[in-house]
């Protein structure tokens, strides 16, 4: 099982960022989205990716156009996976959407084609009827900025055909990625079920007032090695986010969750400090404290 030609349905954030770097590797990519507007702000993406990749990477002038130039446009599902060998699916992150979704595109497609998820919270197992094709189904989930960020965790369902698993295995070395084989599912695949409990363990030493945010970190940067603690990763992260699911987890009835989604409103998100993208939240940006040669000094 070799493939040869990619399509990517959704063009947001993710989804143009799977077909640039995809077609940057050489590979022909159809993106598909459901209207002109969609795709006219993916063409939007695209310029600005082909920016990055040349400050980020190095790359050419030539090499970005090259990429782009391999890459066409569709509004119409079954036009735009009629030669389809992988569909890689960046549609929004509503369980009804990708349901609907999968459904036609098991309609529309050929046999042959193997289809992945790019889903970041759910499973492959929640979709696996609707796609018609279950053995041809897995999660092929990648990192937001994923020219930097080049690792792609690969997660079977329990229906996944081993052949499947292989060639999407090879299919995201080929693009440029570091596979990360699951093989058995997991909700927050690799990534997210070891960071998520870390950074809840240091939101609770903070909210518990044992101690403060620089310290957690230092804690863990001299103990470890690592160039960032909990706090500075969740900067990067961004303070909306981290928010949203400490709100979640206070709606659902958890006290230190409500203290802790109170004072992130508070002290950060009303005073707009919503981490590295506003150039404030726990440290402030470009020059980190945490980058200074004596933060981990005293
Ligand atoms: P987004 O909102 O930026 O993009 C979604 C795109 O899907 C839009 O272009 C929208 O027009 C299109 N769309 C809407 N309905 C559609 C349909 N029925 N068929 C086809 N396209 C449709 O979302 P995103 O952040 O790119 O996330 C997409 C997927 O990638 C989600 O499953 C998300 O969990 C996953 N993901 C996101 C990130 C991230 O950092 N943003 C990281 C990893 C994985």
């Amino acid at each position: 099982m070799h493939f040869q030609h990619i399509t990517v349905a959704g063009s947001g954030v993710l989804g143009s960022q799977i077909a640039f770097q995809t077609a940057f590797k050489g590979f022909k990519v159809s993106v598909y989205d459901i209207n002109d507007e969609a795709i006219g702000k993916a063409k939007g993406r695209f310029r600005e990716l082909m920016k990055r990749y040349q400050e980020d990477l190095g790359a050419s002038e030539e090499e970005v156009r090259a990429a782009y130039e391999r890459i066409s446009f569709y509004t119409d599902l079954a036009e735009a996976v009629r030669e389809a060998d992988l569909v890689i699916e960046a549609v929004p992150e509503v369980r009804e959407i990708k349901t609907e979704f999968y459904k036609k595109l098991g309609q529309y497609a050929p046999k042959k084609t193997v289809f992945a998820t790019n889903t970041s919270t759910m499973l492959p197992s929640q979709f696996a009827e609707a796609t018609g094709r279950p053995e041809k189904f897995l999660a092929l989930h990648f990192a937001n900025e994923i020219w930097l960020h080049n690792m792609a965790e690969v997660m079977k369902h329990s229906g996944t055909d081993e052949k499947v698993f292989e060639a999407v295995i090879d299919f995201a070395r080929a693009i440029g990625m570091v596979p990360l084989p699951l093989h058995k599912e997991q909700p927050g695949y690799i990534l997210n079920s070891l960071l998520v409990p870390f950074l809840d363990a240091a939101q609770s030493l903070y909210i518990r007032g044992i101690a403060d945010p620089e310290i957690i970190d230092k804690t863990w940067m001299i103990a470890t090695g690592s160039p960032k603690g909990p706090f500075a990763i969740m900067d990067v992260v961004g303070i909306n986010t981290v928010y949203n699911i400490v709100s979640a987890k206070a709606k659902a009835g958890d006290e230190e969750a409500r203290k802790l989604a109170e004072k992130l409103k508070k002290e950060f998100i009303d005073r707009g400090k919503l981490g590295v993208a506003t150039g404030e939240g726990f440290y402030c940006y470009p020059h980190p404290k945490y980058e200074q040669p004596d933060f981990l000094k005293g």
